[in-house]
């Protein structure tokens, strides 16, 4: 492909991107495709000679749609929301022309420099304590990770390190084992699995803390537990407090927490991968109340607000001690300007070496919306969870299982575990819409999160019109 053939080609690949979001409810949201399909529309080996563009181009259709959930539809209620938007679809289709690779700031100062302004520009709208602004001066500041479960390794990993430096630096008996051996980890019994993966990673013990009713930590709850491990010679060392739980978005009590970890010398992470970008708006930003007492906060952009995957965002307040965790120097990622206050080299922050130019997009986003229409497209799908939590209340066949703060409806039909399992199933096998389960005090419960960008209030009600219909069905046949 030529540049000549790449403008053309540019061009209608736009339009077809413009086509598939436009027209992209007329989809089956959920695909029909048995596993392993794949293998046999295409052949067994890569070809030999080159192939034309068109040929590509009708197998997209042909091989690749049929097997895609999509996500962006505005009947897809899975999970959590991925984000999406033309501007960041731009500023990604820039960073792969520009195709930097930018580990160091010499390995492009604009990749590093950007990122480290984005951060503060986010921070600011997020009115982070100013410990997490980098700023000019500032000893914290943000990095962009892949992924939440990334940002929970990298704050375990530099807790980790800190604590076995602090013991041995007034015990310089002990050995590294021995007290990587005591370690211990806290997390919520409903935290994400990334958090308890970045334990079994980092070779920690990981503990998880009963919730109250609302399935958030309380501080007496994680308090009795640190108590009884250090009467058994254990050494807590590491708290990650989730804000918007997966199952239910719960918010575990960070005001209460935050001062324990602090006066027991723990790490506090908050993981805040959903919820995180609803801070922005005033009438969220108290739940973000005991960001004060943190060391590190991190959420996903790439949900909620706007820029598409990946973009998860991670402040810490003392850069030094994550930087300083990992820092590694061969000669050739050395540069004269890596001692400058100025700027900072984002591979002391990450596992991976290599790092797109991710800001890129946030900058489109930040600049294309303004904060204000960010904050509108959070309210507006807060409102569609709260249209949908009226038309479950309305049926009394339903219950709502967890408060609805955010753009996530809990729900279940009345009685057995059983009735909830068989409506999913057949809302799946219908693929109008698409959900996914959880688990709440041992009972299923259907997750209805507002995901795709273009969701309204009519895909709300005809999502609920279909839940509605498919259940008088099942009902009516569980009665004979
Ligand atoms: N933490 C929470 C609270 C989440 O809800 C999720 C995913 O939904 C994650 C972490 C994992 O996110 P990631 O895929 O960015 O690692």
């Amino acid at each position: 492909m030529d540049t000549a053939e790449f403008r053309r080609r540019g061009k209608e690949m736009v339009d077809y991107v413009a086509d598939y979001l436009e027209n992209i409810e007329q989809r089956p949201v959920y695909p029909d495709v048995e596993p392993g399909y794949l293998r046999s529309l295409i052949p067994t080996d890569a070809p030999l000679e080159p192939e034309k563009y068109d040929d590509i181009i009708t197998d997209v259709e042909r091989v690749i749609m049929p097997g895609i959930t999509h996500w962006h539809s505005p009947y897809f209620y899975a999970y959590f929301s991925a984000a999406s938007s033309y501007p960041a679809m731009l500023a990604d289709m820039l960073c792969s022309a520009i195709g930097c690779i930018g580990f160091s700031w010499a390995a492009s100062p604009a990749c590093t420099e950007l990122e480290t302004v984005m951060l503060d520009w986010l921070g600011k709208m997020l009115k982070l304590p100013e410990e997490f602004i980098a700023g000019t001066e500032g000893h914290g500041g943000g990095v962009i990770q892949g992924t939440a479960s990334e940002a929970t390794l990298m704050s375990m990993l530099a807790a980790r390190c800190k604590a076995v430096r602090c013991i041995q630096a007034s015990n310089p008996e002990k050995s590294e084992a021995e007290i990587l051996s005591k370690l211990v980890a806290y997390t919520s019994e409903q935290a994400h699995s990334s958090v308890e993966r970045a334990s079994l990673i980092a070779g920690v013990i990981m503990k998880k803390v009963p919730t109250d009713n609302s399935y958030a930590v309380e501080g007496a709850m994680l308090k009795k537990m640190l108590e009884q491990d250090k009467a058994a010679g254990l050494i807590p060392f590491y708290f990650c407090a989730t804000l918007g739980t997966t199952p239910s978005c719960a918010f575990d009590h960070t005001t209460e927490l935050g001062p324990i970890c602090n006066e027991e010398n723990m790490w506090m992470h908050i993981d805040a991968a959903y919820a995180g970008s609803a801070f922005i708006c005033p009438e969220f930003r108290p739940l973000l109340n005991g960001i004060e007492f943190a060391d590190s906060f991190n959420f996903n952009p790439h949900k909620w607000l706007l820029v598409n995957f990946d973009c998860s965002t991670m402040w810490v307040k003392k850069r030094e001690a994550i930087i300083g965790a990992f820092k590694m120097e061969p000669l050739y990622l050395k540069h004269e300007n890596q001692e400058s206050g100025l700027i900072t080299d984002y591979r002391h922050w990450q596992i991976p070496l290599g790092r797109r130019f991710r800001s890129l997009k946030m900058w489109f986003v930040f600049r294309m919306y303004g904060l204000q229409g960010l904050q509108d497209h959070i309210r507006k799908q807060v409102t569609l969870a709260k249209e949908f939590e009226c038309l479950v209340q309305a049926d009394n066949r339903f219950e709502i299982c967890a408060k609805v703060i955010m753009g996530l409806v809990c729900f279940r039909l009345k009685g057995s575990n059983g009735l909830s399992e068989l409506l999913l199933k057949r809302i799946t096998k219908s693929r109008e819409i698409h959900l996914v389960p959880c688990q709440l005090s041992g009972r299923f419960v259907l997750r209805f999160a507002i995901c795709a960008r273009s969701t309204d209030s009519r895909h709300i009600q005809h999502a609920w019109q279909h839940i509605a219909k498919l259940t008088t069905e099942l009902l009516l046949e569980s009665k004979h």
